[in-house]
């Protein structure tokens, strides 16, 4: 393909608001494709210079970027590119690196810059920016490759899941069709992405999803890291599926040297250990991943723990559709025991209960609870693996509550919660529960609710706001529905305080400080690329 015609596809695109039209323009194009150019049209499509498994960057800045573009003003008369030489240009500039690299990228970005029409000057500059504004993301090129491969979308998707690049799906995709496709498992040395945990209102919640059948692990604070070992070869990459080797020289020779594996793919958590083998904050890992000179001082200066929870991939082998409890099993061989995460399969809730507690008393933030029977899904975040934590607790005032139906007929037994407004001196609404009361207080409430009623729908009693509760919940949503802008997530009451005046309650500013500092929580491991 000319480069000039994957401008013009890129114009089309951008033309054509409706999805559907839009995947057949790409389907129609990936298929007119010669093999060999078709990763590089996925990931040109989707804004990116290089396949997404490439781990180079082109380490061109936009200043030099600006720079470039100034001094080697195309003219209309040039072009003639083809997809390819765009794709051996951009492989080129990845590969100049060292002394003088940034001068030879500078160098290189001209040239092509340089032979390309205006139009095409255009595009390439937007796949290196990473803007393409044609409106094509990842789902609709997966639809895309479905429909050029005569594939179900569903199976380009799990797919994508395994091989993690879009690129390489499509490849294999138009080149070897469905079955190969089908078959995709984990490959050493491409990434999968990690599985993920829900949230769980309770340990009995888990106990119940998972018929029993659960295991405990502790909830380590650090950085969720996927190891791929084939001999002597270690490589690490991150959440995110940035590769962060050489970060990490310690894993990797402890990896290298005491897994009894010859081939592993492995997932696990890295967290930083101070001075008194205690796990330090966040920001000190993070000094290590960001760290890219003098990794051996800091290597010795903040040293990592390894705690390894899961074995995808082993001497051939992929364990994915195997049940946790027998990829444990290999982990448990292979590791000899060691630099494995804390854990229990619990005889019942009791014991259940102490694990969480001691995981709390020893500085953890929870425990994970994973189905024992539950394949590895890849990239999936669902209720085989619950994150649990204990609750968060606020003060808030009732302002109104639903009649109950059923076992609750004649209560008022749906309590809507309202945190104190100080700005407005009001009263902003952060959720509702029927939880936590037992029949003689859902009574009680009753009366006292009513004697305060302001106003009455037949459904909803309006009061006012004079009784406080004291509320458990797990996590702050974002919430367009209520106007503070914010829900509690599995609220109950976990306890009437008739202690407390309405004046008492938590306000709408410590809410909003509570999801800010969870928020921050979430986003430092979200940061770690
Ligand atoms: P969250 O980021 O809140 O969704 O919590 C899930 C994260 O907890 C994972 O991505 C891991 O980084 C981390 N984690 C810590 N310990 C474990 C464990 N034993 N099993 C799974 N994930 C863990």
């Amino acid at each position: 393909m000319t480069f000039e015609a994957f401008g013009r596809l890129c114009r089309e695109l951008a033309a054509t608001p409706r999805r559907l039209p839009k995947i057949a323009l790409v389907a129609d194009a990936l298929r007119r494709l010669d093999p060999e150019e078709v990763p590089w049209a996925v990931a040109f499509l989707a804004g990116r210079p290089l396949p997404s498994s490439d781990p180079r960057d082109l380490g061109v800045s936009w200043a030099t970027l600006a720079r470039v573009r100034e001094r080697a003003a195309p003219t209309p008369r040039r072009g003639g590119l083809t997809l390819l030489e765009a794709a051996r240009a951009f492989e080129a500039i990845a590969a100049a690196t060292g002394a003088g690299s940034r001068r030879e990228k500078a160098r290189l970005l001209a040239d092509l810059l340089g032979r390309a029409s205006r139009e095409e000057a255009e595009t390439l500059v937007h796949i290196l920016m990473g803007e393409m504004r044609i409106g094509v993301h990842e789902g609709l090129i997966q639809e895309a490759v479905a429909r050029a491969a005569g594939v179900d979308a569903q199976v380009i998707r799990r797919a994508a899941l395994f091989l993690g690049d879009l690129s390489e799906v499509a490849r294999v995709a138009l080149a070897e069709g469905a079955e190969r496709l089908g078959a995709a498992r984990p490959r050493l040395f491409v990434p999968l992405l990690p599985m993920m945990a829900e949230m769980a209102e309770g340990l009995e919640e888990v106990f119940e999803e998972h018929a029993g059948q659960t295991a405990l692990e502790v909830k380590y604070d650090g950085a969720r890291i996927q190891l791929h070992k084939a001999g002597d070869e270690v490589r690490i990459w991150s959440r995110r599926l940035s590769e962060v080797t050489a970060s990490l020289p310690d894993i990797t020779e402890l990896v290298r040297t005491r897994l009894r594996a010859r081939e592993a793919i492995l997932d696990g958590e890295v967290v930083a250990i101070g001075a008194e083998g205690r796990p330090l904050p966040f920001q000190e890992l993070m000094r290590r991943f960001r760290r890219v000179h003098g990794v051996a001082e800091t290597a010795r200066g903040l040293p990592l723990a390894l705690y390894l929870f899961d074995c995808l991939y082993l001497d051939g082998r992929s364990l994915i559709d195997e049940p946790y409890r027998a990829r444990w099993g290999e982990l448990e061989r292979i590791s000899g025991g060691r630099d494995l995460a804390r854990r229990i399969v619990p005889a019942g809730l009791g014991e259940a209960e102490a694990f969480l507690a001691e995981a709390l008393a020893a500085g953890h933030e929870g425990v994970m609870a994973k189905a024992l029977a539950s394949p590895y899904t890849p990239g999936v975040r669902g209720r085989r693996w619950f994150k649990v934590k204990p609750a968060e607790r606020l003060d808030c005032v009732i302002v109104a509550a639903d009649w109950g139906s059923g076992r609750r007929r004649g209560w008022l037994s749906n309590y809507h919660l309202a945190v104190r407004d100080e700005a407005s001196g009001g009263f902003a609404e952060v959720g509702k529960t029927f939880k936590g009361l037992t029949d003689a207080e859902f009574a009680t409430m009753t009366d006292w609710l009513l004697a305060l009623k302001a106003a009455e729908d037949g459904v909803t009693v309006r009061v006012r706001p004079e009784v406080v509760v004291e509320v458990g919940y797990n996590e702050i949503q974002r919430s367009a529905h209520y106007p503070s802008g914010f829900a509690l997530r599995f609220a109950r009451i976990t306890r009437i305080r008739d202690d407390k005046s309405p004046a008492q309650a938590d306000t709408l500013a410590r809410l909003r400080q509570l999801y800010d500092r969870q928020f921050e929580a979430k986003a430092r491991t979200a940061r770690l690329r």
